[in-house]
């Protein structure tokens, strides 16, 4: 991929208002929503997506990726007509949730009754939440060319008859693209960020994220989502149904391809020791620990000791195990003239919150009101003061939350008694008071 500025105005097949690069979950969203919205629906709209259509059948086995996605994103997609699709499909609520430390007693949790009246997030899974949003995508007024790889873009520049500017998008095919807003919707690598020239502020984890599909030992409700941190990084269940639930497993890379090779059943007992085995715990810890427990007693506080016992994995969904690299990526720019990024194009997070597609619908939601707005007041699809706008407006939300899930991540990987001692007093004091909790939920859901 590379940016010139050689590509020849002949060569153009078709000339648009707004191209979307990239057709993942947030790009595809971002296409609808486009395409739904009454003041941007009259524009000419592409969405551009380099992998083949893929056709969906809702299998009784879950697949191996989902998501959970938080109230922000179920309003957006409610507002879309695409939150009917995957209800009338599957999707399992989270009510309660269930955070702990595998070196020490600290223990953090969240139910929908004590601070939301409502279900915490909700577990989907990918392929069916991309094949809900197609499907109200494809009612719309929005062209979509699939196979279809970008080779090139040419950022912003005057046409030779001085019509207004507009960048060009060259595919591998050779046909080429105009359009007056091009917005990079290409993931992690996005190449669309690259020919911006933003800077990029990234690094890996040196950890994979090893998912898979588990079936239970016993039949329940199986509404709570279970994250232990282990000193190798946490290990999280995310409930699919009665008797189900999707694996993310992070771990360092030796022991994600270990994880990875283990027969099933092996991998199975990896995975109730991960989530059972007593870890060494320090007993200076411990005595702090139980001071503080008793100081919030004596405060009529709750001090955690009401914890729930983890379910018991029995085996793992046939070929459902898969390994992910995780990483950290920020793009100090949002925005350029004439170009936007959405999703993980503008910033990659680690999922231990499960933040990262919620952080790219939030940003749907604000580029698409502020283009409407834009519109509304008769500036240009282009004009800089509602691209930096939206650059201000996600920067500010989005920067915040992958700090904090960066600063969670170092903190739990280190198992340094005075480490272990900060963080559990922290975890502790966290879940005893009701408006820190409050505010934490609060953020994650907007
Ligand atoms: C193990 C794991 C668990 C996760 N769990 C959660 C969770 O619980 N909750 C949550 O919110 N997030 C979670 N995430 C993060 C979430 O998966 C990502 O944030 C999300 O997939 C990003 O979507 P996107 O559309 O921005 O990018 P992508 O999914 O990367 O889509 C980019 C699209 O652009 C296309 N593309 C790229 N380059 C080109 C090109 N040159 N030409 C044409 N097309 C191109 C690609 O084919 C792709 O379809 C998790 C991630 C991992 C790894």
């Amino acid at each position: 991929m590379h940016v010139s500025n050689t590509i020849e105005d002949e060569k153009i097949k078709a000339k648009y208002d707004i191209i979307v690069a990239g057709g993942g979950m947030v790009g595809c969203t971002l296409a609808c929503a486009l395409g739904k919205n009454p003041l941007l629906s009259k524009l000419k709209v592409l969405l551009l997506e380099g992998n083949t259509k893929q056709e969906f059948h809702l299998n009784t086995e879950y697949s191996n990726r989902v998501v959970a996605l938080n109230q922000n994103t179920k309003s957006l997609m409610n507002s879309l007509n695409v939150w009917r699709h995957v209800e009338n499909a599957r999707l399992q609520p989270v009510r309660y949730m269930q955070v702990w430390d595998a070196c020490s007693d600290a223990l953090i949790s969240f139910s929908s009754s004590e601070v939301f009246d409502d279900d915490l997030a909700y577990i989907v899974e990918n392929d069916l939440l991309l094949n809900a949003i197609n499907q109200e995508l494809s009612t719309n007024n929005v062209d979509v060319v699939y196979g279809a790889k970008i080779a090139e873009y040419q950022l912003l520049r005057r046409d030779n008859s001085g019509n207004d500017p507009e960048s060009l998008v060259k595919m591998s095919n050779g046909d080429v693209y105009a359009c007056k807003l091009l917005i990079g919707a290409d993931g992690a690598n996005s190449a669309v960020r690259q020919a911006m020239g933003a800077q990029y502020l990234s690094w890996n984890y040196d950890q994979k994220g090893v998912v898979a599909t588990l079936h239970l030992a016993e039949e329940t409700e199986n509404t709570t989502a279970w994250q232990r941190f282990l000193p190798t990084g946490p290990v999280a269940l995310l409930p699919l149904d009665s008797k189900r639930s999707s694996l993310v497993w992070s771990t360092n890379h030796s022991h994600a391809t270990h994880l990875l090779k283990l027969p099933d059943e092996q991998f199975v007992d990896a995975l109730n020791d991960a989530l059972w085995k007593q870890y060494p715990r320090s007993s200076s810890v411990d005595t702090c620990m139980s001071w503080v427990s008793g100081l919030l007693r004596r405060v009529g506080l709750p001090d955690g000791a009401v914890r729930q016992l983890p379910p018991s994995v029995k085996n793992i969904a046939p070929k459902s195990r898969a390994a992910f690299p995780l990483g950290f990526g920020h793009s100090t720019r949002y925005v350029a003239i004439g170009v936007a990024l959405v999703g993980d194009a503008a910033h990659r997070v680690h999922p231990l919150a499960g933040q990262g597609v919620n952080l790219g619908f939030g940003d749907v939601k604000d580029l698409t009101d502020m283009l409407a707005d834009a519109l509304y007041s008769g500036l240009e699809l282009t004009h800089h003061s509602w691209l930096e706008k939206y650059e201000t407006t996600r920067q500010r939300h989005n920067v915040p939350t992958q700090l904090a899930v960066d600063a969670l991540h170092r903190l739990y990987t280190v198992d340094l008694a005075p480490v272990v001692l900060l963080r559990s007093v922290g975890l502790q004091l966290t879940n005893a008071i009701q408006p820190v909790k409050k505010m934490i939920i609060s953020h994650a859901t907007t």
